[in-house]
């Protein structure tokens, strides 16, 4: 049985990483060794923000028009469905609770899903729903990084690993 550590820190990680069937499509998005070693180690802090802000599953897609979470967390960019509809106040609610977390266990590094309108790390959509991709963040990611977060994604865990022990 793995030994768990309060002592650890803690580590935020989206929860479709961890198998839970929360993407807007319904299912998860794995559930990659590493993470599920940490979840024995009892460092893992799971979220789902989109959920977390009161979004249901499933959910229609959402992108960010300019795939800029900054921009949203500033006003300056709304989060749409592809039916039109703003979602933005659930995402910016998802963002917060997601920070609120963070400070609350002292978390320094997150592993969050890649491409995501909340939690991409490095790419999002743009807004056109046709599957192009341009650099930037989440909105989640956006407003952890303003903390100090370290943000990885599922394709960077081993740079999260560094991260961590480094901690
Ligand atoms: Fe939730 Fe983030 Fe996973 Fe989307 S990518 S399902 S918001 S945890």
């Amino acid at each position: 049985m793995a030994t768990t550590r309060s002592d650890l820190p803690k580590v935020l990680v989206s929860a479709c990483l961890l198998g839970q069937p929360v993407r807007y499509d319904g299912r998860a998005s794995g559930h990659p060794d590493l993470l599920q070693r940490w979840q024995g180690e009892g460092r893992v802090v799971p979220l789902c923000p989109e959920v977390a802000g009161g979004l249901a599953t499933p959910r229609p897609p959402a992108e960010i028009p300019g795939g800029q979470g900054g921009y949203v967390l500033d006003g300056q960019a709304r989060v749409l469905t592809v039916a039109g509809e703003d979602v933005s106040e659930a995402f910016l609610a998802g963002a917060r609770l997601a920070l609120e977390l963070v400070r609350r266990h002292g978390i320094r590094v997150a592993v969050l899903k890649s491409g995501s309108p909340s939690c991409g790390n490095r790419h999002t959509y743009d807004g056109s729903f046709t599957g192009v991709k341009v650099a930037g963040e989440g909105v989640t990611t956006a407003l952890l990084r303003r903390e100090g977060v370290q943000v990885f994604s599922e394709l960077e865990l081993a740079e999260a690993e560094q991260a961590l022990a480094a901690l």
